[in-house]
């Protein structure tokens, strides 16, 4: 049938354009070993994916600033600059690309301590390939690791992430609108916020200052927020705006 083929063509060198966007993984392997090295490599690009092989901590350190890497394989015993350490200058520097540590059997001081650097996940040398392969699709499967996705004020807590609000550890209700309000109000707490500064931040630009939007959903929020609460946390400031703060002394 010539007519499907002509119909067909166009759309399917554009799946097949963006198939081939998806599989290209990028990985970064830090590795001063010769032979692990070399093995992983040839594994990995065996696999299809695309594998920058930095043999000391600081090269690794500065490729993983250079380019963008779906998933970084760190050694932790290296020269120059010790693969812990690495980890930490990583994630200070708010890159969240997964990582999976490789450390030595039984180290597990390094995991815990690697584990609170920021580390994604670990396998134990010696592996077998398959397992290190599998490791890397799981961590290419789960989303970005987020760092500040946890705001706390007083006993209210926001997971931004999975839209989660509670407050003495009681989840609240709360409507797109009055979740974007709060947030805002977290994550400026202890400071006034003018109405125009929230009605432009929540509503947007089109926002209108006679609008008496803010004051009403304000007025939601504290039936949610401070309802049966000993401590009220949202405050009027009069004159001025509002604030959102756990501290009793600041009416
Ligand atoms: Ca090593």
């Amino acid at each position: 049938m010539p007519q499907a083929a002509g119909i067909k063509s166009p759309f399917l060198s554009e799946l097949s354009f963006k198939i081939t966007e998806i599989e290209i993984v990028r990985i970064l392997l830090v590795e001063d070993e010769e032979g692990i090295g070399k093995f992983i490599c040839q594994g990995l690009r065996e696999a299809g994916h695309r594998v920058d092989w930095a043999k000391d901590g600081e090269k690794g350190f500065d490729y993983a600033l250079d380019a963008e890497y779906d998933v970084i394989v760190l050694d932790l015993m290296l020269p120059k600059m010790d693969g812990l350490q690495l980890l930490q200058e990583l994630r200070q520097r708010a890159v969240k690309t997964p990582i999976l540590v490789l450390t030595a059997r039984d180290a597990v001081e390094d995991r815990v301590k690697g584990l609170n650097t920021g580390a994604d996940d670990y396998l134990t040398k010696p592996f077998d390939f398959s397992e290190l392969l599998a490791r890397i699709n799981a961590l290419l499967r789960r989303p970005p690791l987020q760092t500040t996705n946890i705001l706390q004020v007083a006993d209210l807590e926001m997971d931004t992430t999975r839209r989660i609000v509670r407050r003495g550890g009681q989840i609240l209700e709360l409507s797109q609108r009055e979740f974007m309000l709060l947030e805002y109000l977290m994550r400026n707490a202890g400071h006034v916020l003018t109405r125009t500064q929230i009605g432009e931040r929540v509503w947007g630009f089109d926002f209108y200052n006679e609008s008496n939007a803010v004051d009403v959903y304000i007025g939601y929020l504290r039936r949610k927020v401070d309802k049966n609460a000993a401590i009220p946390l949202i405050k009027t400031i009069r004159g001025v705006g509002f604030c959102l703060s756990g501290d009793e002394n600041d009416d």
